[in-house]
């Protein structure tokens, strides 16, 4: 199986909305939130292309999992990822998503990167390096991953203040 950031994202999120994914029901086209998240790195940062490099990454993990990535802004200098959040909030989700390219980048060679979250709406940045539990963990969730794919039976509603932004709140929510 290819496993990929939004993988990491949507465990460390809810295993309900990693299910659906995984087993093909894909409604991000219905989200605002990811329209809004694509206009922000295009209007937030106009000059970041001439500063920054795109990279696609890739690593055979194990027979059963395959990593892949691709930072969009990628300071191959300072060994620096630059990922900007729209969301208002900061939530560990994001963390592992720059985590999971920080191990990418290490599985291929390239030790000590580093990472910045921006978030423009807050005027905020957070830095964020990759220690040897954060890898532990990485390696542990691939798994779990594979098995909640497998997995026949959907995980349940998870009634949280998130699932009102989340693109499969109307079916989540259809019956209720
Ligand atoms: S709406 Fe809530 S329960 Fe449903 S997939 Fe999204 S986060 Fe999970």
């Amino acid at each position: 199986m290819q496993i990929t950031a939004t993988h990491i994202n949507y465990y460390n999120i809810c295993h309900r909305k990693l299910w659906l994914f995984t087993n093909g029901i894909s409604m991000e086209h219905t989200s605002d939130t990811v329209a809004d998240g694509k206009l922000i790195h295009e209007t937030s940062y106009p000059q970041r292309a001439e500063k920054y490099r795109e990279i696609d990454m890739s690593f055979k993990l194990s027979d059963e999992v395959d990593l892949s990535g691709k930072i969009d802004f990628y300071n191959a200098k300072e060994k620096i990822i630059h990922e900007i959040k729209r969301s208002d909030k900061i939530e560990g989700a994001h963390e592992w998503q720059v985590k999971f390219y920080l191990w990418l980048l290490k599985l291929n060679g390239i030790e000590d990167a580093t990472a910045v979250l921006e978030y423009p709406t807050l005027r905020q940045t957070n830095t964020i390096e990759l220690t040897d539990t954060d890898i532990r963990y990485l390696e542990k969730i691939t798994i779990e991953i594979i098995r909640l794919k497998d997995s026949e039976k959907c995980p349940p509603v998870i009634h949280s203040k998130i699932c009102k932004s989340c693109s499969y709140y109307e079916l989540c929510y259809v019956e209720e």
